[in-house]
């Protein structure tokens, strides 16, 4: 009496869970459709609301004579299956082979036609397994993501097992056992999902090489900095800074040296800046500072400190000892102008730093008349 009460109870609170995710989810899809994971939790929460009512309806009805309660019943077996399967590879970054996409297809058709139940029973073990050997295979390579579905995946598959156990009168088990194994899953892959996103979110503002911002992530973080500035008596400046004569150090010591000497300046410009500035990969070897509240006569002395520091700096690379320079454009923002202009103002003034000789700062002043072709002040 008292378990049948737990039960009623359990698939109460368990279709309120599994509608939540389903909505919270899928409003999430819609509004960034590129992000994958999101139908998957919630075409998993929707089917396991689907077999959470076809349950309680089956077990309140005779379900026998409705066939149509045991389809959408294996209908929702079939799309958590297929559901769990799709999460997980999409997490991996991956896809599926062809042949279980193949089974995938397989499942409607053989669960809404009813043709063949053992076939079901099959494919959703082999699907099933794939699932857990794709999650112990990339859980092993170190994707905590994973690690954390495989984990939901565990208590899930243990808390059915023990359910169809205890129908089988093996063991006795409270028979709330698989929604419970639901919620601890969808919490698990919930927590998942969103620290993977997080994860994408900021590679895709990151430099993978230099562990700098890359273009996008300057652009985005700049516009705040802009706004404050068009709004205020603050102004903000500009520096493009580039490595000179860079291509001879990759044809000389080869393209790995490069890199490992372009991960050092990114370090020693990392040091070199505040909390508040706005440091990036603009591209190939050239990096962008955005100084926020800094005039131009700031950024001649940060933009010097940075040049000495790496005219200084010798880096060792086994045999290689490796000396490189810098040539640094700058520019002041100015009331009204878009930060193009502003960075194109730098970029010319890095032009002329490196047609006068390179290794030095130069300052390009805005005038009125043209974007970028201020006169030029060393
Ligand atoms: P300048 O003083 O005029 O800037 O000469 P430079 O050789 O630095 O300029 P150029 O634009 O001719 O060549 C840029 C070089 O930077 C060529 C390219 O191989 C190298 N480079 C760009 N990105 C990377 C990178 O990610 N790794 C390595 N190792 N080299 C890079
Ligand atoms: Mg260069
Ligand atoms: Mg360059």
């Amino acid at each position: 009496m008292l378990n049948s009460m737990w039960k009623a109870y359990m698939d109460g609170i368990g279709a309120g869970v599994f509608l939540i995710f389903f909505s919270a989810r899928l409003d999430l899809w819609r509004h960034r459709p590129e992000r994958l994971v999101n139908l998957w939790l919630a075409t998993a929460a929707f089917s396991a609301l689907l077999v959470n009512f076809t349950g309680v309806l089956s077990k309140t009805i005779d379900a026998g004579g409705y066939p149509i309660v045991i389809m959408f019943n294996l209908i929702g077996v079939a799309g958590v299956v297929v559901s769990l399967l799709e999460l997980v590879f999409s997490l991996a970054e991956t896809t599926p082979p062809r042949l279980i996409r193949g089974l995938e297809f397989l499942l409607l058709p053989l669960t809404v036609l009813r043709i063949s139940e053992i076939a079901v029973i099959i494919i959703v073990a082999v699907l099933l397994l794939v699932t857990l050997f794709k999650a112990i295979k990339s859980a092993s390579k170190g994707d905590a993501d994973v690690r954390k579905v495989l984990w939901g995946l565990t208590v899930l598959l243990i808390c059915l097992v023990s359910d169809i156990a205890h129908e089988l009168g093996l063991v006795s088990v409270p028979n709330y056992f698989p929604v419970l194994g639901f919620i601890v899953f969808f919490l698990l892959a919930t927590h998942a999902v969103n620290c993977h996103l997080a994860k994408e979110e900021s590679a895709a503002r990151t430099d993978p090489l230099t562990g700098l911002l890359n273009r996008r992530g300057f652009l985005e973080l700049s516009r705040l900095v802009v706004s404050i500035a068009e709004r205020s008596a603050r102004s903000f400046s500009i520096i493009m800074i580039d490595l000179d004569h860079f291509k001879r150090v990759n044809d000389k010591f080869g393209h790995a040296i490069g890199d490992c000497v372009l991960q050092e300046i990114a370090t020693i410009l990392l040091r070199g800046v505040r909390d508040q500035d706005i440091l990036a990969r603009w591209g190939g070897e050239e990096v962008i500072v955005l100084l926020p509240d800094t005039g131009v006569n700031g950024a001649k002395t940060f933009g010097e400190k940075i040049r000495t520091s790496v005219e200084e700096l010798e880096t060792c690379h086994g045999e290689a000892r490796i000396c490189v320079t810098l040539s640094l454009g700058i520019s002041e923002y100015h009331k009204g102008e878009p930060l193009t202009d502003t960075i194109q103002r730098a970029d010319n003034a890095l032009y002329h730093a490196k047609s006068s000789g390179r290794n030095r700062v130069e300052y390009l002043a805005f005038t009125d008349n043209a974007t970028g072709t201020g006169d030029l002040i060393e």
